[in-house]
């Protein structure tokens, strides 16, 4: 006899999908064997589709100034302790220089909602890089911004962008962010970066506070919508000065355990093993790859900066040099079977 976990674990892998009640019950009654299950079944599809190739991006974070207040995130603007520091677009281009030639064919520009960052400014590091270095992909990760901008730096040449959701339920969203952010928007700039052309990801913590099983079956069932390019889960990791400093951190079981459903409801998706993920175990990332994820995004900024931009306490890879990020995962990806691909990384049809 089969027990409810995985009776619903053998639908997911058959169907790839379950109504919205099946996923929190799923979550609700997860067992070590049906993790087992979803893990294998996942990682044969991640294998079927991209085989033992892992794709890199590298992530340059490029402003710690943010205007925004989210409550969980470490470069909240009240957190007076915060160091800030913004990248010059000529700083950027170096991080691009040096991290092409380490073989990365995918730059992700990430930081704060920095005012500093117009779409002037923005769009012409795009350009420069997009004409520096053709074969690469530019993904930025800076936060809302309005659909003319999303469009003028789509038109420079900015080929992805990641905005994770956060979370699906509206009511989450508000205790997780101040008054004058709102899930409309969020769905709002991911609708228009899908519109214009985009490859989007979206993507949320695990183990956020507030966060239930009812809220993460409103996420599964947003990502079996929306079909994301791209989807970044981590678990949420508390950061010392932000009023979440006392809430327990997301869990490696669970993250693994979502990173794998993930996989089966939308094969194709572009799922990086995160650094949040390295942060909260030591082989996190690699745990991360074999249960089911196909990214990793090494650490390309420089080097001065890195304890800056810390999103949450104990961050991974901050005294570390460019090249000895890469070649630290590519030591780890052999380890488990896997190499990184010197390749722009698309999402492969399925
Ligand atoms: N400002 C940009 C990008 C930077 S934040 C944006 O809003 O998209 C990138 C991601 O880091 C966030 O989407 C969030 O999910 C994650 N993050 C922030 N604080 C975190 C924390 N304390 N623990 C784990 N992940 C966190």
């Amino acid at each position: 006899m089969m027990d409810r976990a995985m009776t619903l674990s053998e639908t997911l892998i058959r169907e790839h999908w379950l109504s919205e009640a099946d996923y929190a019950e799923l979550i609700a009654c997860r067992t070590p064997e049906a993790a087992a299950r979803l893990a294998e079944a996942a990682l044969a599809l991640r294998r079927a589709i991209y085989g033992d190739a892992v794709f890199t991006r590298g992530l340059i974070e490029i402003s710690s100034v943010c205007k925004n207040d989210c409550l969980y995130c470490g470069i909240r603007r009240s957190n007076r302790h915060a160091e800030r520091y913004r990248l010059t677009p000529e700083d950027i281009l170096s991080c691009a220089e040096e991290g092409y030639g380490l073989g990365f064919r995918t730059f992700v520009l990430q930081g704060g909602e920095d005012p500093f960052f117009t779409d002037a400014v923005l769009c012409g590091v795009v350009s420069a890089i997009k004409a520096r270095f053709p074969d690469c992909a530019v993904t930025l990760s800076m936060g809302e911004r309005s659909r003319e901008s999303y469009q003028a730096l789509h038109d420079a040449g900015a080929d992805r962008y990641l905005l994770r959701h956060e979370t699906a339920d509206p009511d989450h969203y508000a205790r997780l962010h101040p008054a004058e952010m709102s899930f409309e928007n969020r769905m709002r700039c991911l609708r228009d970066l899908r519109d214009i052309g985009y490859q989007v990801g979206c993507g949320f913590m695990v183990g956020s506070p507030f966060q239930t099983e009812a809220t993460l079956a409103k996420d599964l069932a947003f990502i079996e919508r929306f079909k994301p390019d791209m989807c970044g889960i981590g678990p949420f990791v508390p950061h010392h000065d932000t009023p979440f400093r006392d809430e327990p951190a997301g869990t490696l079981e669970l993250t693994l355990f979502l990173l794998s459903v993930i996989r089966l409801i939308h094969p194709p998706v572009l799922l990086p093993a995160t650094t949040a993920l390295g942060t909260i175990h030591p082989q996190g990332r690699e745990l991360g790859i074999q249960a089911g994820a196909n990214v990793v995004m090494p650490n390309l900024s420089p080097v001065e900066v890195r304890k800056k931009y810390m999103l949450y306490d104990n961050k991974i890879c901050t005294g570390e040099e460019s090249a000895q990020c890469r070649g630290c995962l590519e030591v780890r990806m052999r380890a488990i079977g896997c190499y990184l691909a010197v390749d722009r990384g698309d999402i492969r049809p399925y």
